[in-house]
């Protein structure tokens, strides 16, 4: 069995490995761009921000360990074009730029996304950087050292790690985004207050509700200019969001309107012999039901998996995804799971939410920090849509209980009485979770009176 994969990053190594696990006899070949394997993006902020010292932790594989395993892997390989019908791929060696022709049985599409970039008038301007890959790493970090003044475009969670790296290693720095409120698909109105509050008393200039019109030369700075105003920086970096890499397969697999290809519950694509996984594929989004795009690394391992356990009979069915997802910004840490309540009233679903400060274990303790929670449900199933923790504590495992009881299709009753552990190191005898959920019972409880 001939397998060919196009890109090697998250998706990518995770599907060979598995491939080769379970088909030692598979001769599978890698295209792949770039020089690199398996870079983690998600270490480009700590990289900057002078948490990570040595990038090369951000590496989890290599060329020579897939080698090693079986893979034939052609780094610097472009993959041009993909012919369905003849089953073939046709790509170019970058470095000798010579064309070959490779036949397949099965084609592993794990080719990612790119940034999106808008035509904005001088959006070229070199001084407008992406911020996706190692090659982008290396630039950011680099001209950083003579950058007093740095904007982020995008207020997502990658513009929202960067501002804060930015503004921790001594850059005067702004965050411009179209919308109103940072991160707004991730966290409700009051979760965002306060991290506004955070940024501003950390000297980042917030410029939300601004949407970027052109960037022009000015001298040896760039000015940016808005809707509703200018700045002028030393660098500007573009993270606006990502557009699944497909353009390879358009018109010959289906595809979600953005171009992500839609797999069924065993990451086969409309073609039976292709496969896509990864930020090149679109996720079957829990809360909803409904096919999603959520370019995470959580998805992209989980589905490379996939791809090798179905590679040859439909074997194991993707999960699905709550998009789970979590920072740290200024010593805290602001996790999410499943929707929001705006999300969920923007997708016409009828949600209620309970928003909880509560201090995390007792006063008599001899310290306590409070978490800021919000747990969204459906007040008619009552089950359990999404939920956001925010807080000095480390409460990022919350998240992941959260996700766990979305997945299960648990309603605010479970949560609120679910057995966890108690002892005044960690919580009360209610855990924080169950008391969020049981002021969603409450008012549950309320709404019910009122009906
Ligand atoms: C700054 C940043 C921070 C992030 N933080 C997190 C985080 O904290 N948690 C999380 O879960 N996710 C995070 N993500 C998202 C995560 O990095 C992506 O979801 C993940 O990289 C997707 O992996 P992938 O293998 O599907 O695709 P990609 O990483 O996009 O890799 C695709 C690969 O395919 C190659 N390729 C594409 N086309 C071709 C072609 N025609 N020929 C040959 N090769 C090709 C590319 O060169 C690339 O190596 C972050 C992303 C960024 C940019």
């Amino acid at each position: 069995m001939k397998v060919t994969v196009v890109g090697c990053t998250h998706a990518g190594t995770f599907a060979i490995k598995q491939i080769l696990a379970e088909h030692p006899d598979a001769e599978v070949t890698v295209y792949e761009r770039n020089d690199v394997i398996s870079f983690l993006s998600c270490g480009i902020a700590l990289y900057l921000g002078g948490k990570v010292a040595d990038p090369q932790g951000l590496f989890y594989s290599s060329p020579e360990e897939l080698k090693g395993l079986g893979a034939n892997v052609q780094m610097n390989h472009n993959v041009l074009v993909i012919d369905p019908d003849a089953k073939t791929v046709t790509v170019e060696d970058l470095n000798s730029h010579e064309k070959t022709t490779d036949s397949y049985d099965k084609l592993v599409m794990t080719s990612g996304s790119w940034p999106i970039v808008p035509k904005i008038p001088g959006i070229d301007n070199d001084k407008v950087k992406l911020c996706k890959n190692w090659a982008h790493a290396q630039a950011l970090i680099e001209d950083a050292k003579s950058a007093k003044h740095i904007t982020v475009i995008g207020a997502g969670y990658i513009g929202a790690e960067l501002a804060e790296a930015y503004s921790t290693t001594g850059h005067d720095v702004t965050l411009i985004d179209a919308m109103d409120r940072v991160m707004p698909k991730y966290f409700d109105k009051e979760f965002t207050d306060a991290i506004e509050a955070d940024y501003r008393d950390n000297n980042v200039q917030l410029a939300l509700g601004e949407t970027v019109k052109s960037f022009d030369h000015d001298g040896d700075r760039l000015k940016i200019t808005t809707d509703k105003g200018s700045y002028d920086t030393d660098l500007a970096i573009l993270c606006i969001g990502f557009r699944p890499n497909t353009d390879l397969l358009k018109g010959k697999v289906d595809m979600a309107p953005n171009g992500a290809i839609i797999t069924d519950d065993y990451m086969r694509s409309s073609n039976a012999d292709i496969f896509a996984a990864g930020d090149s594929a679109a996720v079957h989004y829990n809360p909803t039901h409904k096919n999603a795009y959520i370019p995470l690394a959580t998805n992209a391992v989980r589905q490379g998996i996939l791809v090798g356990q179905n590679l040859v009979k439909p074997t194991v069915k993707y999960m699905g995804t709550q998009s789970t997802s979590g920072l740290a910004l200024y010593g805290k840490t602001i996790v999410s799971t499943g929707l929001t309540l705006a999300a969920a009233e923007d997708q016409g679903i009828k949600a209620e939410q309970v928003i909880v400060k509560d201090n995390y274990r007792p006063e008599f303790m001899p310290s306590t920090t409070p978490v800021l929670m919000s747990l969204v449900f459906d007040p008619s199933t009552r089950r359990i849509l999404g939920g956001a923790l925010m807080s000095q504590y480390d409460v990022s495992q919350s998240a992941n209980t959260l996700s766990v009881c979305i997945q299960n299709e648990n309603t605010i009753d479970d949560l609120a009485m679910v057995d966890m552990l108690f002892q005044p190191n960690f919580d009360r005898p209610f855990n924080y979770l169950n008391i969020v959920a049981q002021a969603a019972q409450a008012k549950a409880a309320k709404l019910d009176a009122v009906d």
